[in-house]
């Protein structure tokens, strides 16, 4: 199995670059946003709960991110490997993913960090806002809350796996297409070693 975490800050492309690694690597998306989205379109018990902490930039609840992440991982009996994105953002979540992956016999591989400017994500993001339709999207003081989440919570996850030596950090500017090129390289690279 091949298990990647994609991480990086709110617009720093990794829903756009997960696309083009599953379409690599054949892996399964497991993106924490998407399925809370869906579970809100859904009106579920869950996207209510979830709306509530998305519409103000915060972090869903650690337990409830976790559980819910765990049934999507058990759902797949057989896989070529996982592609996370946008989990782990806490190092609680850090923790628990290697805790379930480890009952499945496998670990995670390499985190890709895709780093961007504060002031490109702003920009990407406002962009993004007129055809996503996500309320987080069009409020800067929301994303302005969200970046900094980012930096107060998400941001130190790296350094767990910079401990473990599988940590890459990837340029998020540039064309899409080379991007991907430069997640490639480095994912190569990380089976390699492993
Ligand atoms: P972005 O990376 O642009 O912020 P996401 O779709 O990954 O977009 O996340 C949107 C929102 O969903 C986050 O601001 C947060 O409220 C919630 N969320 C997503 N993933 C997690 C997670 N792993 N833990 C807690 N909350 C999460």
């Amino acid at each position: 199995m091949l298990n990647i975490v994609l991480f990086g800050p709110p617009g720093a492309g990794k829903g756009t670059q997960s696309e083009n690694l599953i379409r690599k690597y054949g892996l399964v998306h497991l993106s924490t946003g998407d399925i809370f989205r869906a579970n809100i379109k859904g009106q579920t018990e869950l996207g209510i709960l979830a709306k509530s902490f998305m519409d103000k930039g915060e972090l869903v609840p650690d337990h409830v991110t976790i559980s819910m992440l765990e049934q999507e991982v058990h759902k797949h009996s057989n896989p070529e490997g996982f592609i996370f994105d946008g989990f782990p953002r806490t190092s609680a979540q850090a923790n628990a993913l290697d805790a379930f992956l480890a009952k499945k016999h496998t670990t995670v591989h390499a985190m890709l960090a895709l780093e961007v400017s504060e002031e490109e994500l702003r920009e990407r993001l406002l962009n993004r806002a007129k055809t996503s339709g996500r309320a987080d999207d069009a409020n800067v003081e929301v994303i302005q809350k969200r970046i900094d989440v980012y930096n107060r919570e998400t941001a130190p996850v790296a350094s767990y796996y910079k401990n473990q030596n599988k940590y890459h950090r990837i340029d998020g500017l540039g064309d899409i297409t080379v991007i991907s090129e430069r997640l490639f390289d480095a994912v190569n690279t990380a089976v390699t070693q492993s």
